[in-house]
């Protein structure tokens, strides 16, 4: 069976946030719409998979090298060579960075071949990769930045009255972490994810103020995020357990992270750092090492599908997803991902498990 056809679709989907974004690194402040793109291959017997890669603000580019590059290079070869042509293209392309758009694509492009390859084996993904008990996982609700108390605490209660028992913030102040804290009380999980503002010093200090929070971790709280002697010395002088990898890339990338001591938990993001065949990678260098791996998912098709077999097969109880705690105009998957008493299900039907929603991609497609 072989690669017939390689599509990208661009999406845009308004959301609200209980409140204004204050913006971040992957936002303007006062966002209101979400971009996502998707792949769709299709084989020369018909069958279909889905694919999703990180863009936001940078789908155009993304979409211009699955398009012009990589598709190209795809057509034609065998679905089930998934593995050789991921390494092939990786070797292929190297000298164009070894993240960012061309990573990135191939990342989509192989969570779509396992769609692929779990529908011609009648199997969902998770069975792909071992299998799991687990019908659904426990899910963190992760809230964009807010930088305002009032709007922290209303959306951290909205959260829990959801049935949410972990969160995400994503604030730099200390007021704004007591704010979720005092919202929340002492038996909620709380994580604090930063996107890499500090030096290891300012991160010291900060980490000082922060401890009273109990939080569960500090999320990249140095720049820049390849910082990994940073990272260890935050983790070892802050008190509090340090949290990161959303931003690495390849495995080689992610063995350095753990050489270095760097994390207590360590974050792969499917979508970004070559799809669901080096995440089991990861999975199995962070297994080896003994630290937990946290899948980075902010995002909501495949991707978000991608992160929720792998975490259920290779992740154990302890696993947590990530759900973007935004209300969007719209959903992919319809109810069929949306979280119940902060749980998500583990899709039961062959492949990634559930199908994007046609009006949806009709309705919001983004034309670029
Ligand atoms: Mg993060």
């Amino acid at each position: 069976m072989k690669i017939a056809r390689i599509e990208t679709i661009a999406l845009r989907i308004p959301f609200t946030t209980g409140g204004q974004s204050a913006g971040g690194v992957w936002g303007a402040k006062d966002l209101q719409v979400a971009d996502s793109l998707l792949v769709k291959i299709t084989t020369d017997s018909g069958l279909t998979g889905w694919g999703e890669t990180f863009g936001f603000t940078a789908i155009p580019a993304v979409k211009l090298v699955i398009d012009s590059i990589l598709a190209p290079e795809l057509i034609g070869r065998d679905v089930t060579s998934r593995e050789k042509s991921m390494l092939d293209l990786q070797k292929k392309f190297h000298v164009f960075g070894r993240s960012g758009a061309f990573i990135y694509g191939l990342s989509a492009i192989d969570i779509a071949l396992w769609d692929i390859a779990g529908k011609a084996a009648n199997q969902p993904v998770y069975q792909l990769l071992g299998g799991s008990e687990a019908t659904s996982l426990a899910c963190y609700a992760s809230l964009i930045r807010y930088a305002d108390p009032d709007l922290i605490r209303r959306n951290v209660q909205r959260a829990i009255e959801a049935g949410y028992r972990h969160l995400k913030l994503h604030e730099v102040d200390v007021e704004c972490v007591r704010a979720a804290r005092e919202a929340a009380g002492p038996d909620i999980e709380i994580t604090l994810d930063v996107n890499c503002p500090w030096t290891v010093r300012e991160a010291l200090d900060m980490t000082e103020k922060l401890r009273p929070f109990n939080l569960r971790w500090i999320e990249e709280p140095v720049w820049p995020p390849e910082n990994y002697s940073g990272l260890a010395a935050v983790r070892k002088h802050g008190g509090i357990p340090v949290a990161a990898g959303e931003n690495a890339s390849t495995l080689m990338d992610f063995q350095h992270l753990l050489e270095a001591s760097a994390v207590d938990f360590i974050q792969p993001s499917p979508a970004k750092m070559g799809g669901i065949t080096e995440l089991q990678k990861v999975f199995a260098l962070a297994n080896a090492n003994n630290v937990a791996v946290m899948v980075h998912t902010f995002y909501d098709g495949p991707g978000l599908l991608a992160s929720v077999h792998a975490s259920a097969a290779l992740g154990g109880s302890k696993a947590l997803v990530e759900w973007r705690y935004f209300d969007l105009e719209a959903q992919l998957y319809g109810d069929a991902i949306i979280p119940r008493n902060g749980r998500i299900g583990v899709p039961q039907g062959p492949g990634l498990g559930i199908e994007p929603d046609p009006d949806v991609i009709r309705d919001y497609r983004l034309e670029l």
